[in-house]
């Protein structure tokens, strides 16, 4: 048996034609079933449906073979005890610096003001102001992280962008890129070992499948 461990909303979506060209599909919709394990046409395979932020932990314990998660879960999580081959090139962003527009991002940078960061990415957030050499006190949130510089918990706030409507439509405005992010397929090392068999054919045709541009 193979274990996928995908997420629902964007990954699930963006994650189904790559499954599909590796032969598995789905036997249920997970947007409309409470089901957590879900059949596919293949009996050898199965889906866990999860948090994103939870798919490392299932991979990393060898609970799924295989997951779909994106490169800033990824970053949080370390990526211990599991491979990343795969570049899926889905669920695209970028992970930005955002303020206020009253507020002077470059000047308080350059003054070497001590900058309150509202965030759920710590690490990223921690590691990202360390090599600027920017000090900084992190707030963690567990999301809608815009209202944090609007009522003053914060002066920024490190998280996702891909349209900026969430941003605009909450007066913010992005002041700096860290990072461009995707989905990575991320495969459990002794699964790997263990199940290559019946693992590296699905990946194949995965890989044969990505749309890049
Ligand atoms: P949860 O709802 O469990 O707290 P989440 O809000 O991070 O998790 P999603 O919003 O579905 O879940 O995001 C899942 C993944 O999709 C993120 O980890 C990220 O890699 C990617 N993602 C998040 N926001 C965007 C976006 N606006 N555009 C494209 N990809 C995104
Ligand atoms: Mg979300």
């Amino acid at each position: 048996m193979i274990t996928i461990a995908l997420s629902k909303g964007r990954i699930f979506q963006e994650t189904l034609p790559l499954l599909e060209a590796a032969g598995i599909t789905p036997r249920e919709d997970p947007e409309k079933s409470r089901k957590l394990i879900i059949a596919t046409n293949r009996p050898d395979v199965r889906l866990v449906i999860i948090r994103a932020s939870d798919v490392p932990t299932y991979v990393q314990y060898g609970a799924a073979d295989i997951g779909v998660a994106g490169k800033d879960v990824l970053i949080e999580h370390g990526g211990e005890g599991m491979y990343q081959p795969l570049d899926l090139n889905i669920a695209r962003c970028k992970m930005m610096v955002a303020a206020h527009p009253a507020f002077d991002y470059e000047q308080a940078v350059h003054q070497g003001a001590r900058l309150r960061v509202a965030t759920k990415y710590l690490k990223t957030a921690r590691e990202y102001f360390a090599a600027k050499g920017v000090h900084v006190d992190l707030i963690k949130l567990y999301g809608s992280m815009e209202l944090a510089p609007l009522v003053k918990l914060a002066d920024v706030i490190v998280d996702l962008v891909s349209s900026g409507s969430t941003l605009k439509a909450n007066g913010l405005v992005a002041v700096e890129d860290i990072m461009d992010i995707s989905s990575r397929l991320v495969v459990n090392q002794a699964s790997l070992k263990l199940k290559r068999a019946e693992i590296q054919p699905v990946l194949d045709s995965i890989a044969s499948a990505i749309k890049t541009d």
